[in-house]
């Protein structure tokens, strides 16, 4: 197997790589770090989750030692485009990790932040500088900040740039950059309008691509709940209250809608019964984002909703299920969403609630991934609940739950009371407490995987120890237990066959 110390990098990316505990190469790392070295272009047909980061970053950063210039006034050598400030962001943290011990220094800059603060931040110049393409040119156009010493360039991401309206960004920024440059081009996709791109940007370039939609789905789990659209809260608020039992172990969940309105209403809904979550999107400021992510990755609150934009591309170990309450209109997304489980080679487990109006989403994802989303039943008490007629299930003791401490216990029957129409909060007096749900402690004040505590909508005083996944222990993964049902043990899929 190739060591890092195989690829021809320097001894301070080296030894940087051994501080973060990296010995073994990727495969994208293994087959673009020895041409970048040499200098070539290179397209990269990869996502998230493949190491892709230290991909370009680590030959990039040899490559700006072995020039040896100096900083530029206003500019920098590497420039780094990507689509969203959370992945900007994320970059930044690997680019000041694998460039420690090189002496680089490193900046970053994204939208909806104080543009004096970057314009004073750039004045200097700085070895490597990650931006959204929006913010680098708005400094260009106040003359804070110019190309003209860019080394290398690098565009991450470039298909979700696209999708995002950059593609007049990218077009001038083509025209500012230096001819003489090294180009690192990277997309998870490869439509028509990326093609033009890399052959406008690269100049021969080397192609790398690994398959991370079937490597990383490979390791994923899938499920489908076919479910009313307006129903799907109910049915949510079940999974994560504890009372209907899903496969594997909750520790992080990331749940996806469509809309910013859509994630904050889930937020909000979540929170009318007593669970805990924070929302990221385009609506929220940078300081509200950073904030649910931070939460999100201490596990202090251990459900993020997100729209796929915000999402893209964050890198969050321990994201135990992701959860598409909503599916995504373009079936490529669902492999990104899915993505975000199972990083760094863990498994993970995705569940897809599909409303009889995503029917045709789904078709598409089955074409694009191949895979056969194992479908689970509703909950056997489902429809008495959502028509607040039967009582939900007590939920057990010890029952593992997304919480957050200081939520307050809602009075019995809260959750199942009949479900409110429009955004319209629910009802939260329980006159005729019909049901039991969440009795006492309704969140159970525990984060998951503790030790003690139990799976959602397990066997009543039934508990595993935390962190035990056996979600494909031998027809006893499904939804089970707390009220309805799994189909048995969860396969390995193969989507792309
Ligand atoms: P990326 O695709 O760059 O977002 O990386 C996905 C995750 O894999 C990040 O958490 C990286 O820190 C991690 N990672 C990248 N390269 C390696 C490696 N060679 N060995 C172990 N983990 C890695």
């Amino acid at each position: 197997m190739t060591q890092f110390d195989q690829l021809g990098l320097s001894q301070p990316v080296l030894q940087a790589l051994d501080l973060k505990g990296y010995s073994t190469p990727t495969p994208i790392q293994e087959q673009a770090i020895p041409p970048v070295l040499e200098g070539r272009d290179l397209l990269g047909i990869a996502q998230t989750g493949t190491g892709k980061t230290a991909a370009f970053m680590l030959p990039a950063i040899d490559r700006l030692r072995a020039s040896d210039n100096r900083i530029p006034f206003k500019s920098c050598r590497l420039l780094v485009l990507a689509p969203t400030r959370e992945l900007v962001q994320q970059i930044a943290v690997s680019a000041k990790d694998y460039g420690a011990l090189a002496g680089l220094k490193v900046q970053s800059i994204v939208g909806g932040t104080s543009v004096n603060k970057d314009r004073n931040k750039l004045h200097r110049g700085t070895d490597i500088l990650i931006a959204t393409p929006g913010r680098l040119l708005d400094l260009i156009d106040q003359k804070a900040f110019n190309l003209g010493s860019v080394e290398v360039l690098v565009l991450d991401e470039a298909d979700q740039m696209l999708d995002l309206g950059f593609i007049h960004a990218l077009r001038r920024i083509n025209e500012l950059v230096p001819k003489e440059r090294q180009t690192l081009f990277f997309s998870a996709t490869m439509p028509k309008a990326i093609k033009e791109l890399v052959s406008n940007y690269c100049r021969n370039p080397v192609q790398v691509s690994v398959t991370p939609e079937s490597t990383t789905a490979e390791r994923i789990d899938q499920y489908i709940f076919m479910v009313q659209k307006d129903e799907k809260q109910w049915l949510l608020d079940m999974i994560l209250g504890g009372q209907h039992r899903v496969p594997g172990e909750f520790e992080r969940v990331l749940i996806f809608t469509r809309t910013k309105h859509g994630a904050d209403r889930v937020v909000k809904k979540l929170r009318q019964r007593g669970i805990e979550s924070n929302a990221i999107h385009g609506n929220k400021s940078q300081p509200q984002r950073q904030r649910a992510l931070d939460e999100f990755r201490r596990g202090k609150t251990s459900i993020l909703i997100a729209t796929d934009v915000a999402a893209r591309g964050i890198d969050i170990p321990g994201v135990s299920h992701v959860i598409n309450y909503e599916l995504p209109n373009v079936p490529e997304q669902y492999v990104h969403r899915i993505g975000r489980t199972a990083r760094a080679g863990k498994d993970g487990i995705a569940i897809a609630f599909c409303g009889e109006d995503e029917r045709s989403y789904l078709k598409d994802i089955r074409k694009v991934t191949k895979a056969e989303l194992e479908r689970l039943d509703l909950p056997e008490n489902f429809r008495a609940v959502v028509e607040g007629e039967g009582p939900t299930k007590p939920e057990p003791r010890g029952a593992t739950r997304v919480s957050k401490k200081k939520i307050k216990p809602k009075p019995a029957g809260a959750s199942a009371k009949k479900k409110p129409k429009g955004d319209a909060p629910a009802p939260e007096k329980p006159k005729k407490p019909k049901h039991q749900a969440r009795k006492g402690k309704p969140n159970g004040g525990k984060r998951f995987g503790k030790p003690g505590g139990g799976r959602p909508g397990g066997k009543p005083g039934g508990s595993r120890p935390g962190g035990n996944r056996n979600r494909r222990g031998k027809g006893g993964s499904g939804s089970g237990g707390g009220g309805g049902g799994g189909q048995g043990a969860a396969r390995r899929r193969s989507p792309r066959g």
